[in-house]
């Protein structure tokens, strides 16, 4: 409707209107019984069904193999950066029961503020276990402190038998992503894994989750994702979790392993079908109505082609200020992100000016993080082709404008 503007934050997110729409009523009377969505039992045959149907749709639309399991949490991405290390240690003691905890270790590859978060996590969590930091990209940068590439591949250190391997495959804040070209060098460097064994690799997926295709979704252990950037509201978290990673953690922590809180385990989220309690319901109905629209639209293959294309656009006016002295990318070429595009405005007062220019055209959301300033476009899938040219459109006047 008219008085909705065009909402480039960085999530929560834009949402599909007619979805919205169709949520509006879902909230009064769910599937004609009568009941909001709000209201009704998570254990009525008919939310049963329909979690049954949005599990079904993400596997289907992503490709997830039937040696992956499909959770439903909650807690958000901050709530996995524990649980992925509570349950991958479980799985570490038992496997191998005789190897002292000072000598397990927990590899992780930080590429932005989201990857470091969940690394000092994992020292709060690691129990005696050694957090190995595979490689750190400001190392890379010119500062020294900036998150502003994807490393190459030769600068990974990764431990010889890591309970874990992580990365964060687009960070939000810095707006690096790694590539999904494996011939890229900023691609993921699965050249650098074991091809022999089941992978402790965890991937933190929450702000390019359904964006386009997972590279070697097959060979992760854990991919997580928060629904409210591409999916839906915030209070659902997904987690696409390989079968061997479903852990009895009371049998580990009768070995010593670190006790993991009941929410935090994925293995009573497997036997009890997500639902050992209460899911986040309206989260849930409102990412199936996204997934459906998804599906006739033509699923990953459609949003991938168009995110491709808006990305494009938009990194091409950046590069066309840029040349003319008004604008300055934030990240390397080949490391950018597709989802959130970040970039200064050059000069005295330039930022608000452009803030405020765009704000006059109905543009919101696009102020920085406010740890890394500047501007930040985020481009999710309920941003259209459209919507993003009337951006592209805006910022080529205002390069004009500036000259
Ligand atoms: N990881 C990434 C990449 C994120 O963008 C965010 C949130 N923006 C988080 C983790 C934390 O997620 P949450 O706020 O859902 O805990």
């Amino acid at each position: 409707s008219s008085d909705r503007v065009i909402n480039f934050g960085a999530g929560p997110s834009a949402l599909p209107e007619d979805v919205l729409l169709e949520a509006g009523s879902g909230l009064l009377n769910f599937q004609n019984t009568g009941i909001g969505i709000a209201e009704i039992s998570h254990r009525s045959k008919e939310f049963s069904a329909y979690l049954a149907s949005v599990e079904s749709e993400i596997r289907q639309q992503l490709d997830v193999p039937p040696t992956h399991h499909i959770l439903f949490l909650q807690g958000g991405g901050t709530a996995q950066f524990s649980a992925v290390v509570l349950n991958m240690l479980a799985r570490h003691k038992l496997l191998h029961p005789d190897i002292p905890d000072a000598d397990r270790t927990l590899d992780y590859v930080i590429t932005g503020s989201w990857s470091k978060a969940a690394a000092a996590e994992a020292v709060r969590l690691a129990n005696g276990a050694t957090v190995n930091i595979a490689v750190d990209a400001r190392t890379l940068s010119a500062d020294g402190k900036s998150f502003d590439r994807i490393p190459p591949h030769n600068t990974y250190k990764f431990s010889a038998d890591p309970a874990l391997i992580y990365y964060c495959e687009n960070e939000t804040v810095s707006g690096t992503q790694f590539s999904s070209d494996a011939q890229s060098p900023t691609s993921f460097p699965f050249d650098l894994l074991p091809t022999n064994k089941l992978l402790p690799l965890v991937a933190d997926y929450s702000s390019s989750f359904m964006s386009r295709p997972i590279p070697r979704l097959a060979d992760h252990a854990i991919i997580y994702a928060g629904a409210q950037k591409n999916l839906g509201p915030a209070g659902l978290t997904i987690a696409i979790v390989r079968q061997d990673c479903i852990v009895d953690v009371d049998a580990a922590a009768k070995l010593g392993a670190t006790p993991v809180p009941i929410g935090l385990a994925y293995k009573p989220f497997v036997d009890q079908k997500s639902m050992p309690n209460t899911p986040s319901v309206f989260a849930i109905y409102v990412t199936g109505l996204v997934l459906q629209r998804n599906k006739k639209l033509g699923g990953l293959k459609y949003y991938e082609e168009v995110n491709g294309r808006k990305q494009q656009k938009v990194y091409t006016v950046v590069q066309e200020g840029a040349e003319k002295g008004i604008l300055r990318p934030f990240v390397q070429p080949g490391s950018g992100s597709w989802m959130n595009i970040v970039f200064e405005v050059i000069g005295e007062g330039a930022e608000k000016r452009f803030l405020e220019g765009a704000e006059a055209r109905g543009l919101k959301g696009l102020k920085g993080h406010r740890s890394v300033g500047g501007i930040r476009v985020s481009l999710y899938n309920a941003i259209t082709e459209e919507q993003t040219d009337k951006l592209v459109e805006y910022i080529r006047e205002f390069i004009a404008q500036e000259k």
